[in-house]
C-alpha cells in the first residue's frame, strides 16, 4: 500500500497509527492485551482526537451491547428452566 492511501486521519502518535489502535481495539476492549499494550493505546487515543472520538463511540456501542446480553441471559434462562419444569 502506497503511504498515500492511507486515510488522512492515520496519526502516528506515541508510536502506534490510526489504523494499528483501531485495528486492536476489540482485543483491546476484551482485556487480550498486554499491560504496555494498553497503555501504548490510551496514550495515542488521548493524544489523537480522531481515536477519541472514534474509540468512544465503540466502547460505548460495545459496552451497551455486553449490558444488554448481561440483562438478557439470567433471564433466559430463568425461562427455559420454567418450560422445561425444573427448579435452579
Ligand atoms: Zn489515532
Amino acid at each position: 500500500m502506497k503511504a498515500r492511501e492511507l486515510p488522512a486521519e492515520n496519526r502516528l502518535v506515541a508510536g502506534l497509527l490510526c489504523t494499528q489502535v483501531l485495528a486492536q481495539l476489540s482485543a483491546y476492549l476484551d482485556g487480550e492485551l498486554s499491560e504496555a499494550e494498553v497503555e501504548q493505546i490510551r496514550s495515542h487515543v488521548q493524544g489523537c482526537t480522531t481515536c477519541e472520538e472514534f474509540g468512544g463511540r465503540f466502547a460505548t456501542a460495545v459496552q451497551k451491547l455486553r449490558e444488554v446480553e448481561e440483562e438478557v441471559a439470567p433471564d433466559t434462562d430463568d425461562r427455559l428452566f420454567a418450560a422445561l419444569g425444573l427448579s435452579r
